[in-house]
């Protein structure tokens, strides 16, 4: 007989084993409240349940059950495990970021506990007595009440109505009017009113949590393309030929997302749930609007803009439900318990933001979603203009299925891409402030078109550093080693690292002598200075300063959709998923900075992001320009963008990774050890990087200085293994785990903190 069961908590820790109570019934996947520690009562998960009784002198009981069905399925479990297997946290890490904050809390009492647990609210619904199933009962009720209690005559008739609109002018009553609970919610009369019904027995109440009504189960769709169609088609036969995931490149606005809903409707309609990973979901509101036009209620979106109530609402509706559901959700999306789930989409699959930076587990939800369409035998698509290398890798090499789109719907034609030379625009005196000639001149025809445009700049704030031309002092941070953005609307230095602000001096505060003056540029100063060349247009910026709130977001992406502004000044934000249909000019203000990037993957990044701003441009039939500004013409990256040669771009990036042993030629993982004293942290680097190098030999590299080495007060080194992908992976992963247990296990180093990133991106 079982006894005991080995509990998962939300913390660095292993699982620990609790008895199991006398008369308690648990099972696998079951959430129940344990005292663990001094006094603190956690949420816990039961991960196994045996009889082998744990050598500690007492075991302690678990105290209670806490929802009545498991919140995890097996397959769920599978891929926790997995999890954090390959991304190197405990299961606990993993529980903390997959399960809602409200449905894991922890406490220091009972009652606080309770309080903080969430339960679902119930709902009161009324169900009409099965005696008036004989009609002539019910019209002496009705007749009665008519003359003593007419404020309880309305009561029931509006519960009969509510169901039989027109029950009294007929003499049979409809079955349903005795089958449907009607909820108190829709019905106007008091409480009091229908309490008194029920006293009477003429009603009866009914509670219980809110039903999910299921939308209709056919929906009606827009026609596909012929080429729309040839695509649809091939990913249904790569997936049934055996492919558990197929990438799906089409150009933007080639219709990708029409391909999706067709596979969507379908599996909708077989009963099956799907998953619908998305970038950023802010920036996706477009998305989800669109999808739940076609599919109505059954969209459930999932985002960090939910209260913790709602998403744990959701969690628990999608853990009852039947089937045929469709999540529109970001990363931790992955998360959510689908029973029936039969397809994962992966939008934008290149997409950064599908990592998960801080904490760990530091999973990449796409790398997730492949894994987890083995798990629960479902199929996963991998959905952009521009695939990571790691993606177009293993579709082009037959790995995944692969589909593409190579037109645009419509009359819409890909833009046309200009470079523009700074330095020789400087020299010839076409330079002025941060702009070329002949971006200004594309600017004024396109306003003078009464077209809109774009400007991108990828940094926020006014100037991304402030110096003193005098003693050349310049601003930066007290805590990170960084140099402190001038915004200028508020007048203050900020850091982008920690968030600290102070007001921007007046004086140098070195030499006292000169103003300091803002280098560079953000968005900030973009904005304002394009004003001063269209003193007339009307210009708004989209950027983490501008965005304050959800409503913000949507008043700036509303008033440049209705053109009531002309043009839109931002950073990545204004990159995705956006269909505005007036723009016809995008420029690129500094290409330089997205290709000048120290990491292996600046190349690859940069070409995504430029082509997806200008796939912004000209979606309608008139097309539309690109403008990209920078010093460095005959970068061969910039040439592929103009050419839109993605191929070109993969064949020759790979080329190079395979030659410095590179993703997805290796796997990376890297190490980041944190603490406040410099001195100690290096000794530890050193001692660290040995141990592993006697292992992992020429694989490691470092210690080194992150280029950012002091964040908050603390210091940073890190370092970076490069594996062969494949069965070594594992093994290289269980090797770790025994040395870093090994060196926190030395009294010195054991406050060390060392962030483990597997794949980092
Ligand atoms: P992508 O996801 O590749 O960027 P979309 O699916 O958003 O492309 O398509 C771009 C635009 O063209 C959208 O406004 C979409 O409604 C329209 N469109 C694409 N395919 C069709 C189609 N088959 N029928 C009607 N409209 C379509
Ligand atoms: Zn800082
Ligand atoms: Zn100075």
């Amino acid at each position: 007989m079982p006894l005991y069961a080995d509990i998962v908590l939300p913390l660095a820790q292993p699982e620990y084993t609790f008895a199991i109570p006398e008369g308690m019934t648990v099972e696998k996947g079951c959430a129940v409240a344990v005292q663990f520690g001094a006094k603190k009562i956690y949420t816990g998960i039961v991960w196994r349940i045996h009889d082998r009784r744990p050598n500690v002198k007492t075991v302690k009981p678990i105290q209670a059950r806490l929802y009545d069905e498991p919140l995890l399925s097996d397959a769920q479990m599978q891929l926790w495990e997995w999890m954090a297997d390959y991304y190197m946290s405990s299961l606990g890490e993993v529980m903390r970021v997959a399960l809602p904050s409200l449905m894991k809390p922890s406490a220091t009492t009972q009652s606080r506990f309770e309080e903080e647990l969430f339960r679902p609210r119930k709902e009161l619904y009324f169900l009409l007595s099965p005696a008036f199933r004989e009609r002539t009962h019910l019209d002496e009720v009705l007749d009665q009440l008519e003359r003593r209690a007419r404020r309880q005559y309305d009561a029931l008739l509006e519960i009969i109505t509510t169901v039989q609109p027109d029950a009294l002018k007929t003499d049979t009553l409809s079955p349903e009017v005795f089958e449907t609970e009607v909820p108190r919610r829709l019905l106007d009369s008091e409480l009091s009113v229908l309490r008194a019904l029920e006293k009477k027995e003429y009603i009866l109440p009914v509670e219980h949590e809110p039903s999910t009504e299921q939308g209709k189960v056919r929906f009606r769709l827009p026609e596909l393309t012929p080429h729309q169609q040839e695509a649809y088609t091939l990913i249904k036969e790569q997936f049934a030929n055996g492919k558990s995931a197929v990438l799906l490149q089409g150009i933007t606005s080639s219709g990708k997302t029409e391909v999706y809903i067709h596979l969507i409707a379908e599996v909708l309609s077989q009963g099956g749930d799907v998953l619908l990973l998305v970038p950023e979901i802010a920036l996706t509101a477009q998305l989800i609007e669109r999808m739940e036009r076609i599919f109505g209620s059954r969209v459930t979106p999932y985002h960090s803009k939910l209260t913790d109530v709602k998403r744990s609402e959701t969690y628990l509706r999608l853990n009852r439900s039947q089937g045929g559901s469709f999540v529109v959700g970001v990363r931790s999306s992955i998360f959510l318990p689908l029973k029936h789930l039969q397809l994962i989409i992966v939008d934008e699959e290149h997409d950064a933001s599908y990592k998960q930076a801080d904490p760990t587990p530091r999973y990449q939800a796409r790398d997730c979603a492949v894994m987890a369409a083995r798990i629960f035998s479902s199929k996963t698509l991998l959905g952009s203009a521009t695939p990571s290398l790691e993606t177009w890798l293993n579709a082009t090499s037959g790995k995944y299925g692969y589909a593409r789109l190579t037109e645009r719907y419509g009359e819409g034609r890909l833009p046309e891409i200009l470079i523009s030379d700074t330095l020789r625009a400087a020299r010839r005196g076409e330079r002025h402030s941060h702009f070329n000639q002949l971006l200004l001149d594309k600017i004024e025809d396109t306003l003078s078109r009464g077209e809109q445009v774009m400007l991108f700049q990828n940094r926020r704030g006014f100037s991304p550093y402030v110096e003193c031309t005098e003693c050349g002092w310049t601003a930066r941070c007290k805590d990170c080693n960084v140099s402190l953005t001038y915004h200028k609307a508020s007048g203050r230095l900020v850091c982008h690292y920690c968030g600290h602000s102070e007001p921007m001096p007046k004086k140098c505060p070195s030499c006292k002598v000169t103003d300091l003056v803002p280098m560079g540029f953000g968005t900030e100063k973009i904005e304002e200075e394009i004003l001063k060349f269209f003193p007339k247009a009307r210009v708004a910026r989209l950027d983490r300063d501008a965005v304050t709130s959800e409503r913000a977001f949507n008043a700036i992406i509303n008033d440049f959709a209705e053109h009531r502004t002309d043009i839109l000044v931002g950073t990545q934000m204004i990159t995705k998923g956006f269909d505005f249909d007036g723009v016809s000019l995008v420029g690129i203000l500094n290409a330089d900075n997205l290709l000048a990037n120290p990491d292996f993957r600046a190349s690859e990044r940069a070409f995504q992001l430029m082509i997806q701003v200008a796939g912004r441009a000209g979606r309608r039939a008139s097309g539309g320009e690109v403008v990209i500004q920078t010093s460095d013409p005959r970068n061969p990256v910039l040439r592929q963008v103009v050419e839109g040669d993605y191929e070109g771009m993969a064949l020759t990036q790979l080329r190079e990774r395979e030659e410095f042993f590179y993703p997805p030629y290796s796997r990376i993982i890297s190490f980041t050890l944190r603490h406040r004293d410099i001195q100690l942290l290096r000794r530890a680097a050193v001692e660290l990087s040995a141990a592993l190098r006697k292992i992992f030999g020429r694989r490691l590299m470092g210690p080194m200085s992150p280029p950012v080495d002091r964040i908050r007060g603390e210091y940073l080194i890190s370092m970076l293994l490069k594996i062969e992908s494949g069965a070594s992976a594992r093994r290289a992963r269980e090797i770790i785990r025994r040395e870093m247990e090994r060196f926190h296990a030395q009294s010195d180093f054991k406050y060390i903190e060392i962030l483990i990133n597997v794949d980092p991106q």
